[in-house]
């Protein structure tokens, strides 16, 4: 069964892989941005961190609406209300749970994408964080479904986030700031798939 622990460690491997990669954050956002998704994720992420902190009995769901609390109000642009909503909505999924299981947890982090793509009213190949999201959660649910241990399925979907990725170099942009280039945007890889396949790789290395 899956517990607080899970999400606490996860949340605060995902504060120490932004931190170490806020430069790289910056210079991709810099080329196809505004140039402050590095130093949005980290103080973003520092706030979840700090959030936990002050709430030590809250369960998932509570702290999941803290986590997205968090990175609504401290991650700017259109990146924050995302990981708000994916946090936020993962939370709800858990709410009538009673043991969360890898199934369970799956699941819940699905529910969390489908609001972020309602919210961010984004389709697969916008270069976008939902490309390296979605190929990341399908394959995690494939393999749990196929019965992978919830680590083996982890890596699995460590592995589909990097390649969603690196495949958002190739797209031209369709939202946000990015797609104001149009064309130019091709050959550049999304600021906010990164910081996601970020997210995804914090789970494995924890789980
Ligand atoms: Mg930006």
């Amino acid at each position: 069964m899956i517990g607080t622990d899970l999400l606490r460690s996860w949340m605060g491997r995902f504060a120490e892989l932004v931190a170490e990669h806020e430069k790289e954050l910056t210079e991709l956002d810099s080329a196809i941005g505004d140039a402050d998704h590095g130093a949005n994720m980290v103080r973003g992420t520092r706030a979840v961190v700090d959030a936990f902190a002050a709430h030590p009995d809250d369960d998932i769901p509570a702290l999941a609406k803290q986590a997205g609390m968090a990175m609504l109000s401290k991650v700017g642009g259109t990146s924050g209300p995302l990981y708000g909503t994916l946090f936020m909505s993962f939370g709800k999924a858990l709410a009538d749970v009673e043991e969360v299981d890898a199934k369970a947890f799956a699941e819940a982090l699905r529910a969390g994408l489908n609001a972020l793509v309602l919210r961010g009213r984004t389709n697969l190949e916008d270069k976008t964080m939902v490309d390296a999201l979605s190929p990341a959660l399908n394959t995690l649910t494939e393999r749990i479904h196929a019965g992978d241990e919830f680590a083996a399925a982890l890596a699995a979907a460590r592995r589909a986030a990097e390649q969603g990725r690196d495949d958002t170099v190739a797209m031209i942009a369709r939202k946000g700031r990015a797609s104001y280039l149009g064309e130019r945007s091709v050959g550049h890889m999304d600021p906010g798939a990164a910081s996601s396949a970020l997210l995804v790789r914090a789970l494995e290395e924890v789980a």
